[in-house]
């Protein structure tokens, strides 16, 4: 992959935030991302108490390395919340994409990226590697990546 190769030839010291892209497979860094930042878009915009509903990423049995992203609601027998965010995807994406560029941080902050509460403990996470999904679910490009489950 292309920003690792670049890293790897500077021979400059691997910044901050960067080297989660050894540490952790880039499909799984890229998914994990966009959760937290639909998360953030949907505390910002849709004003959705960060505690009704969560996200984490799973690894899909196989070969290939696949991961789904899911939206789960957090209360007993579910609120609605997770489906609402399955139904207006392309909406929030917009959104997050709008809050992760917009924010000063390098490879992502407790503003754009970091969510309490997260049960993957915040790891495997990276700005730009969210904004890249972001930028294919906003603009219809991809519908496949996120699903819902309670
Ligand atoms: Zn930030
Ligand atoms: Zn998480």
């Amino acid at each position: 992959m292309e920003t690792r190769t670049n890293l790897t030839r500077s021979g400059e010291p691997i910044p901050p935030g960067y080297q989660q892209l050894w540490e952790y497979s880039s499909p799984l860094i890229a998914i994990h991302s966009f959760g937290h930042q639909i998360m953030r878009a949907l505390q910002l915009v849709a004003r959705v108490d960060p505690k009704q509903v969560n996200f984490t990423v799973v690894k899909e049995l196989g070969e290939n390395n696949n991961y789904t992203g899911y939206f789960y609601d957090t209360s007993d027998g579910g609120n609605g919340a997770a489906e609402a965010v399955f139904k207006h995807l392309p909406k929030l994406a917009g959104a997050a994409r709008a809050i992760a560029r917009d924010c000063n941080c390098d490879t992502g902050c407790a503003k754009c990226l970091i969510q309490h509460g997260c049960p993957d403990g915040n790891t495997a996470l990276l700005k730009q590697m969210g904004l890249l999904l972001l930028d294919a679910i906003a603009s219809g490009r991809s519908e496949t990546i996120a699903s819902t489950g309670t």
